[in-house]
């Protein structure tokens, strides 16, 4: 614990003196907050990043994900969770201070309660504090409520198409799935964030749990250090913690979220003594304070040991590949497969058929067209039912079984291999399949 108490009273700034950086990282918070409300609030709308349950599809970067192609959803998923465990091993806790939606609307809440109470009590000065508190939770719980429609109507978005939700919305739909989901996301959201806030964080959020296994000697952290005893016992950094502890009662406190409410609590206390703040952030304990160390930007940035930078390269490594897989696969998927349950059929003038089956996905979001050749087979012509090119809306799945005809005195008797050749427009694709086409035996 804490140095000795002191009887110092707070001293205001000498003009001549410049003022303490006062809630510095309140500020830089806050602004990170609200980039990180904004991004959570577009990400559905613009499929930068939604799953898509009714529809099977998982919308990445902008790339439209079918369930068939769950190697690149389940690769991307996986960078996602690596990005967030490389950045708790350097950074701590600082997903849960910074970004975590939880505790963003957490303290959006309680700053509203607060708001509304300062308010209710200037305004309502001539009535009795039950009747004052009576207004405020009135107000407090429709605001809450509003807030969590919305805020349930984003979260929702991110696994129902947001224009559908919207109409099931408008229609109260409190009967198909979509609307029971929305209708249950609202009533949880308006619970945790009228009543539970930060108390989940505390108690049963297991990233909190799981963040004490990542750290290690070089992890970024809130310390308090107090060599020249100079603590006056003030506690406004306790008063401020929105998880309630004392930060001089040791850095690694599992409620402590690394948010820096305690350093500028104390920054602001001292400043005005004249005196630096006693908490900072740190990279590990045995690290001076990242504010004071004159150091290169990239142990500034974290990647002071083998381990930080071993992670940047795994990261850039994910990164790529990624990036390859994404920017390698087909708009279009264009399948060809035989259909051998007969051979081979037989025309009136001797001609030969042989069966086949097209599967063609669009996974654009715009109609493609499909135009399939044959390569390396004798006379051969293909005979579609409709007229070609073969046509696919966005989203959509187009099955087409076909026939190649092929005269007797073209194809060899037996087994021939030929490639069937496929032109998709508008990206222009071209891919090719090795088939075979069965021609009757040679008669002796
Ligand atoms: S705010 Fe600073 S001075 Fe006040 S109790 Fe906390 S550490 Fe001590
Ligand atoms: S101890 Fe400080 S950094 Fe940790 S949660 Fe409390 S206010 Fe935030």
């Amino acid at each position: 614990m804490a140095g000795t108490v002191a009887s110092k009273t707070l001293p205001l700034y000498k003009p001549s003196q410049a003022p303490p950086k006062a809630h510095f990282w309140r500020r830089f918070r806050k602004s990170i907050h609200l980039g990180c409300l904004l991004i959570f609030v577009f990400l559905p709308f613009f499929d930068v990043m939604r799953f898509d349950i009714p529809r099977q599809r998982f919308y990445f970067a902008g790339q439209e994900l079918w369930i068939s192609e769950f190697a690149i959803i389940f690769f991307t998923l996986m960078f996602l969770l690596f990005v967030i465990v490389a950045a708790s091993m350097i950074y701590g806790r600082i997903y849960c201070g910074y970004l975590c939606p939880q505790m963003i609307f957490s303290e959006a809440s309680m700053g509203v309660e607060k708001y509304l109470r300062t308010r209710i009590k200037k305004r309502f000065i001539h009535c009795n504090q039950k009747t004052r508190d009576l207004v405020t939770r009135v107000l407090f719980y429709l605001a809450i409520g509003l807030a969590s429609v919305f805020l349930a109507f984003v979260f929702i978005s991110y696994f129902v198409e947001p224009r559908d939700l919207l109409q099931r919305l408008l229609s109260l739909d409190l009967v198909t799935a979509g609307g029971i989901a929305g209708a249950s996301a609202t009533l949880i959201t308006f619970l945790d964030f009228a009543f539970l806030r930060t108390r989940f964080c505390t108690t049963v959020c297991p990233y909190g749990y799981l963040q004490g296994l990542l750290a290690d000697k070089e992890t970024l952290l809130v310390e308090y250090r107090d060599p020249e005893q100079n603590c006056i016992e003030c506690k406004k950094c306790v008063r401020v913690c929105p998880t309630g502890i004392d930060i001089r009662d040791g850095a690694h406190q599992f409620e402590c979220i690394h948010c820096a409410e305690c350093v500028d609590a104390c920054v602001d206390v001292l400043g005005r003594l004249g005196e630096e703040g006693l908490i900072h952030y740190a990279w590990g304990e045995a690290t001076a304070s990242v504010e004071r160390k004159k150091e290169s930007w990239y142990y500034r940035m974290g990647f002071r040991d083998k381990k930080s930078w071993l992670l940047l390269l795994v990261i850039l490594f994910y990164l790529s590949g990624l990036s390859v897989a994404l920017s390698m696969r087909h708009p279009v998927l264009v399948r060809l497969s035989p259909e051998r349950d007969t051979l081979y059929r037989l025309g009136d003038e001797g001609e030969v058929y042989n069966r086949f089956r097209a599967t063609i996905s669009n996974r654009s979001s715009e109609k493609a067209f499909v135009v399939l050749s044959i390569r390396d087979l004798r006379g051969a012509r293909l005979v579609l039912p409709s007229e070609a090119p073969i046509s696919v809306e966005p989203g959509k799945t187009v099955e087409q079984a076909f026939e190649v005809e092929a005269h007797p005195g073209g194809p060899s008797p037996g087994v021939n291999h030929f490639r069937f050749v496929s032109q998709t427009m508008p990206d222009g694709t071209t891919d090719s399949f090795d088939m075979t086409f069965i021609m009757p035996p040679k008669e002796n």
